[in-house]
């Protein structure tokens, strides 16, 4: 019988390892098939406090392992494949096995959508990004696509435009899903250009581990062409981790986990951190800072049992 389960080795999971493991209570963190999380994906990060050069993602999120590991925190590869927290011990299906545990820590991250492009998965961070927060300041005074039709999109394109010298907004339909303001505003900036009834094909160029360009295909006129591009947003929205917990612990309409105030979920004892709850601000450093007040949550449930 564990004191607590963290799912997921994201910012959010090793934080509250961090805290859980210095808590003495020897966190047991299932990796998942994404160790390391989104960070894991990424190369420079120049956002996250206390990193005046910035520092590689996958370094961050080691980094935050191996302090978790020094205090007592062990990690596990695994994948959580079903879950029964309807009674306390709550039971985890990692894999093949299944664990019992007093309390859980669910920061299993939010999926970005990808367009599923041949060259797509080689150029993520190189050009390819999901997130305009974390990657738009690199693209100054550069040419930028983002392709998507909703509000994120609208809003991604608005703030690109702070940095690029100009914004591509690539749309596969001639209607937008996107709230008329949001469109309206797009529609008004003089820096967007508004690309309807077009798909992306491919974006390359993945030998030189750099975009360049992306190949578009008009779907009325079906015209096909290569536009040079340098950073390529995709904002076609994100799909949070949460499969195994449908049914179990309240989940909004697009599976985000409800909050119950600070990181409380509807079953007293399972807790939220990072991407998998917050659909507004989905940084490292938010999804850290969430991390640690699931631990200290967690820490007091049971300390209130007498554990
Ligand atoms: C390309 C890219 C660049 C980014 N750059 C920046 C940046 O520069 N600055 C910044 O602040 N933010 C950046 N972000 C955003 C940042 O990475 C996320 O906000 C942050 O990683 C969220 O942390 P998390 O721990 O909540 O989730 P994630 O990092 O998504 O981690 C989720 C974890 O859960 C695990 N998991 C999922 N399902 C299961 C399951 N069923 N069983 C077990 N484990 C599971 C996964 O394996 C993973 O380890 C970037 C994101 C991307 C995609």
């Amino acid at each position: 019988m564990l004191d607590v389960i963290i799912i997921g080795s994201g910012c959010a999971g090793n934080t509250a390892a961090i805290y859980t493991a210095r808590a003495n209570l020897k966190p047991l963190v299932v990796a998942g098939k994404e160790p390391g999380g989104q960070l894991s994906l990424t190369t420079l990060v120049e956002n996250f406090p206390g990193f005046p050069e910035g520092v590689d993602g996958p370094v961050l999120v080691e980094s935050m392992k191996q302090q978790a590991m020094n205090f007592g925190a062990e990690y596990i590869h695994g994948h959580v494949v079903e879950a029964d927290l309807s009674e306390r011990p709550f039971k985890l299906r990692i894999d093949h096995e299944w664990f019992e545990t007093r309390t859980l820590i669910i920061a299993s991250g939010a999926s970005a959508r990808w367009l599923n492009l041949p060259n797509e998965q080689r150029l993520i961070g190189h050009g390819v990004s999901s997130c305009a927060t974390c990657d738009g300041f690199f693209y100054r005074g550069r040419k930028i696509m983002v392709i998507g039709g909703g509000d994120s999109a609208m809003e991604e394109a608005n703030f690109l435009t702070r940095f690029g010298e100009s914004v591509t907004l690539v749309h596969r339909r001639d209607q937008y899903r996107a709230s008329k303001i949001m469109i309206e505003r797009a529609r008004n900036n003089p820096k967007i250009r508004m690309l309807t009834n077009t798909v992306v094909e491919d974006v390359y160029d993945a030998a030189q581990h750099l975009v360049t360009s992306a190949k578009l295909r008009n779907l009325q006129t079906n015209e096909v062409w290569e536009e040079p591009v340098d950073g390529f947003f995709v904002a076609i929205g994100h799909i949070p981790n949460t499969s195994p917990f449908i049914g179990q612990i309240e989940l909004d309409a697009d599976g985000y986990i409800v909050s119950k105030g600070g990181a409380r979920t509807s079953r007293k004892g399972v807790f939220h951190a990072g991407d998998v709850q917050d659909r507004t601000y989905r940084q490292a450093i938010t999804a850290a800072g969430a991390g640690c007040m699931a631990a200290i949550e967690a820490e007091r449930f049971l300390e209130a049992e007498g554990h």
